[in-house]
């Protein structure tokens, strides 16, 4: 190691998904949304004009946040925007979370909020789910610096109701609870309604997952205008200009369109539900999923095994060798299409 290495901040990074780039590979890792984008946007990608690229792009993004906020009826001075929630999430975690006192995750949950945590050098505990994967709001009910968890859960899909939320937010007066709602159109209820009340609650969403536009990167967070606030100053300390011209204007025309949203997570969820009645035909357990994955596992079979098998056969779905999910697979909800080639594939595959 050379000496200037020691100087050197080495984190232990995030792996994401495999991005293949061959385009015929069912591809049911990463929770992309099969169906496009609102038409609204193409639109707007067609009418862009190429020259304005030369100017930055509104550091406020003002366009966008103002449709978000339109949208969930909020204030703009409630919303903030980011480049996918990713970002989101991490200029929450460097603004909100640093208290000496550690903040509170689960431990089976998103597996980026550990990277952050080590990365900001803010003290962590991450709590056990229970047997059933489900969080238990009483495990947060203990002195903290911050509490943060997805809902659903990731990559269990399991969804913890308004009023257990609740039960930890009136409990923790004290500190910032972050919401991540990265799946929350596909079933769940989002607890935004309570941020009227706990000016302590941020939630969280993203364009990536129920809205189509995982690579056009934009995510949001909504709270109190105090939250919103601190999170904007951190941000204008870090990167002005986080959302580019084409996002803003994209963003904005895409997240208007309420009906088109409902209408694909609708099939997703039809899909899902059809999914889990498959998966357990073929001797799977699922978890009770209202994401757009399933979580399961094989009553006999290896999941490693089934992960590599269904590769060879150019289908892709997430596997963790980790302690706890070994021994599960999470599988994104593909067009009905897609899932009887899955459902083909694992039949062959467990004979
Ligand atoms: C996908 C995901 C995100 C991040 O999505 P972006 O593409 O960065 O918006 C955040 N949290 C959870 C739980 C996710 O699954």
């Amino acid at each position: 190691m050379s000496e200037w290495e020691n100087n050197v901040r080495k984190p232990e990074p995030y792996t994401p998904g495999e991005q293949p780039k061959d385009r015929d590979i069912i591809k049911l890792n990463t929770n992309e949304n099969p169906y496009p984008p609102a038409p609204a946007a193409a639109q707007i990608l067609k009418d862009f004009r190429y020259a304005d690229l030369r100017l930055y792009p509104d550091p406020q993004a003002s366009d966008l946040v103002k449709a978000i906020a339109d949208t969930y009826s909020v204030k703009p001075s409630q919303v903030f925007v980011g480049s996918g929630s990713d970002d989101v999430l991490s200029m929450s975690f460097l603004t909100f979370f640093a208290s000496d006192k550690p903040v509170l995750f689960p431990e089976i949950t998103y597996s980026f909020y550990d990277v952050w945590a080590e990365l900001y050098g803010v003290p962590y505990e991450q709590i056990p789910l229970k047997d059933d994967l489900t969080i238990d709001p009483a495990d947060y009910m203990k002195e903290n610096g911050g509490i943060i968890f997805a809902n659903p859960n990731a990559p269990t899909g399991i969804f913890m109701e308004t009023d257990a939320v609740e039960k930890i937010l009136s409990e923790n007066p004290r500190s910032v609870v972050i919401v991540d709602e990265a799946y929350i159109d596909f079933g769940g209820t989002s607890c935004l309604p309570l941020i009227k009340k706990y000016d302590n609650l941020l939630v969280v969403q993203t364009f990536s997952k129920s809205r189509s536009m995982a690579g056009l990167r934009i995510g949001y967070a909504i709270g109190s205008e105090k939250l919103i606030q601190y999170l904007n100053d951190v941000k204008f300390s870090v990167n002005s200009y986080t959302m580019n011209r084409l996002t803003i204007l994209c963003g904005a025309a895409a997240v208007k369109d309420t009906a088109y949203l409902k209408e694909t997570a609708a099939k997703i969820i039809k899909t899902r539900e059809h999914s889990k009645k498959a998966l357990i035909r073929l001797g799977f357990e699922v978890t009770d999923s209202k994401a757009n994955f399933i979580f399961v596992k094989h009553k006999t079979a290896d999941a490693k095994k089934i992960f590599e098998e269904l590769k060879k056969r150019r289908i892709y779905v997430r596997y963790w060798d980790k302690p706890i999910i070994k021994d599960y697979l999470r599988i994104t909800i593909g067009t009905s299409s897609d899932m009887l080639k899955l459902y083909d594939a694992l039949e062959e595959i467990l004979k």
